[in-house]
């Protein structure tokens, strides 16, 4: 047997999946898309079960919804369970009164009912189960009440199976009398439904019979027809919660309370702005920057303990270097990131099951709409300057595909901590005084390229419209411990996973073309490896920002792949000293890096900062945008304006220095 698990955004599908199944699940994505698609079984039983994305209807307009009633509609499905919020059923049964038209049982789980006793809502289950003709079980995911009921109705097979249905007017209904008998589905009501909704998935049904019926329809009630539709649904539900639904309408909830303060007019930015300076204090200000050097010395011992022991055993020195310099070196650039992950990721889960998140997203909306992003824009770029890696992933939280794709691909533009390194190299020697100045101008830079680009990106790519924002808020709650750990210990692994496979390929073979020449002996002077081979043809990209063909600072840019503070390592190493920042006089002061100047200084760390992130980032880019195409997309759009900003900033630097 198979069930679908449906409902909307925080109906609490994914915390009765979990309860329902324990750890046998599976977790992937939907095909084509990022939208996560888990898989289960239930304890103790043989039921297959799906979590299905959030919805609130199973309309054509998004990702999430498409997914769901294709699904719904083309597979074989035995059973849906419906899950519904029991603190806003009107919004819930929209969604269930379409599910109610597919010829397929339906259970709803009424979920949430700890918080709907608190307040006091009451519901007349026998009457509801009656006007829906289905069963209702009361539960609550969170509190596990109820749960094993659920499960044991489920197997027993003993509930309601909606046969029972009439819901629209007269009209409607006999319109939908006639189309079903000319359609060839199992889902008849479903689809003539559909079809007079004109909704395009099922416009491939509609033959000369029913266009007649249609149009006729059309005729008669001189309004869309889809919305004609959503009318009825909505009279019909309030009808079925004015019998069935008792709620105590006086007195603010804790929420309204607690949105007064939060949502104030004056006191909503100030709050936001304090807690999000704890967030980048605690993540990528100074505990976050504790954490990695703590890892960084555990490296650092583990690459020398590593080292001597190789060194003991008599391995040759190539697999020394590999497993040192290579493996260790470049899987550790990554691994320095994880506990300052680790504190990101659990506030940022902090953050979203209280409900805060949803009110940022809320009341920055408008700001970000003008651009064409969306308020949830914000946290993968406060994110992203500790790390582009999970600020990219928190992008999932954006519902609508268009704004996540940007966001996804514009906010490796945020310098995120490595890239410090450079600023600090590069200012600090050619601005002396007014580094902090060029500092801070980098920053401001990043934020105009990101404004320009979502601006040209909304209205000359992807035109179209701008997404709408659900208004209705989700509860303030107190977070559950189990629901953080799960959350965090996920995208921890998912981090981990990535470091030990795309970070360790591409670090072995950087450190393949670095050590080799192409006579595949090693240990060569750096200037006849393979690198350099490809650093001297790169140089001609190089050219019209530095002005100089130089091998040495392109191969160091590119190595800005493996890791961003590689190309600061790399330099030092080049230049024939060892790579310490605070040695930036001797680096230029080398004959090979002797050619920089103020203006090639700055273009060069535009350059590095716009170009194509980190592989750690390029790969959560490919993992979030969810196919190889729009990554390599992503990767050239930020390189070429990487390479075009960085030439202009020269060639005006340039011109600025000779007038002055
Ligand atoms: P989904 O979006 O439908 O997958 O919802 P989740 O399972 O992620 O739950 C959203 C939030 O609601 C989480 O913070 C849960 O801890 C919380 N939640 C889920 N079920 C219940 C419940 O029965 N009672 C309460 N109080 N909270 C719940
Ligand atoms: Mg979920």
């Amino acid at each position: 047997m198979r069930i679908a698990l449906v409902g909307n955004q925080n109906s609490g599908k994914t915390t009765l999946f979990n309860l329902l199944t324990g750890t046998n699940q599976k977790v992937g994505n939907w095909p084509g898309v990022t939208v996560e698609r888990k898989i289960g079984i239930i304890r103790g039983t043989d039921f297959e079960i799906i979590d299905l994305p959030g919805i609130y209807s199973l309309s054509p307009y998004s990702v999430e919804e498409n997914i769901s009633r294709r699904f719904l509609f083309e597979e074989q499905v035995d059973l849906i369970l419906n899950v519904i919020d029991a603190t806003s059923v009107e919004r819930s049964l929209y969604l269930t009164t379409q599910l109610l038209e597919l010829k397929v049982p339906v259970i709803i789980a009424l979920n949430m009912m700890d918080i709907a006793d608190k307040r006091g809502i009451k519901f007349d289950l026998e009457t509801l189960e009656k006007r829906l003709d289905t069963t209702i079980l009361p539960i609550s995911a969170l509190k596990k009440t109820n749960v094993f009921n659920l499960i044991q109705t489920i197997k027993i097979g003993d509930y309601r199976r909606n046969l029972y249905q009439h819901i629209y007017d007269h009209e409607l209904e006999e319109a939908i009398k006639r189309i079903e008998p000319l359609v060839e589905t199992k889902h008849a009501r479903f689809l003539a439904v559909k079809v007079i909704e004109r909704d395009v998935l099922f416009q491939s049904y509609v033959t000369d019979a029913i266009e007649k019926i249609v149009s006729e329809l059309e005729k008669k009630y001189l309004r869309d027809m889809e919305q004609v539709i959503a009318d009825e649904r909505y009279r019909y539900i309030e009808m079925v919660r004015d019998e069935a639904v008792e709620a105590k309408k006086d007195l603010l909830t804790t929420t309204d309370k607690l949105d007064n303060i939060f949502l104030n007019r004056y006191l909503a930015i100030p709050i936001f702005m304090l807690i999000m300076f704890g967030v980048y204090y605690l993540a990528a200000g100074p505990v976050g920057g504790w954490t990695v050097e703590v890892v960084d010395g555990l490296i650092g011992g583990l690459g020398e303990w590593m080292n001597s022991f190789l060194v003991n055993v008599g391995a040759s020195p190539w697999a020394v270097s590999l497993v040192v310099d290579g493996m260790i070196a470049g899987v550790g650039a990554m691994m320095n990131f994880l506990p300052q992950l680790i504190i990101l990721f659990i506030l940022i889960s902090l953050l979203e099951t209280t409900g805060y998140m949803a009110r940022i997203a809320f009341f920055l909306d408008r700001i970000f709409q003008k651009v064409g992003l969306s308020g949830k824009s914000l946290i993968p770029f406060i994110v992203g300057s500790g790390c582009s890696v999970p600020a990219i992933m928190s992008a999932r939280t954006i519902n609508d595909e268009t704004e996540k794709k940007m966001t996804i691909m514009l906010t490796p533009f945020i310098p995120c901590s490595a890239k410090l390194p450079i600023i600090t190299l590069f200012a600090g020697y050619f601005f002396g005084d007014r580094s902090g100045l060029v500092s801070a101008s980098l920053y401001f830079f990043a934020i105009i390229i990101i404004l320009s680009s979502a601006y040209v990106m909304k209205h000359v790519l992807f035109k179209g419209k701008t997404s709408s924002f659900i208004l209705e808020l989700p509860e303030y709650k107190l977070p559950s411990f189990r629901y953080i750990a799960y959350d965090v210990l996920t995208k921890a692994w998912s981090f981990i996973e990535r470091a030990g496979s795309v970070i360790l390929l591409a670090s072995i073979v950087v450190w393949f073309l670095i050590s080799f020449n192409f006579k595949l002996q090693y240990g060569v002077d750096i200037d006849s490896s393979m690198l350099a081979f490809f650093g001297k043809i790169l140089s001609y990209v190089f050219y019209p920002m530095l002005g100089e063909l130089s091998w040495a600072a392109s191969v160091s840019a590119i190595q800005g792949l493996v890791a961003k503070e590689q190309v600061v390592g790399s330099m030092a190493i080049i230049a024939g000293y060892t790579s310490d920042v605070g040695e930036g006089n001797l680096i230029f002061n080398s004959g090979i890096f002797g050619f920089f100047t103020a203006s090639s200084a700055y273009a060069f760390m535009v350059f590095n900062l716009f170009s194509a992130p980190c592989f750690g980032a390029i790969g959560a880019m490919r993992q979030e945008l969810g196919t190889t195409k729009r990554m390599w997309k992503a990767v050239l759009f930020q390189t070429g304006l990487a390479w075009i900003l960085a030439v202009l900033v020269f060639n005006i630097g340039r011109l600025i220095e000779v007038i002055l």
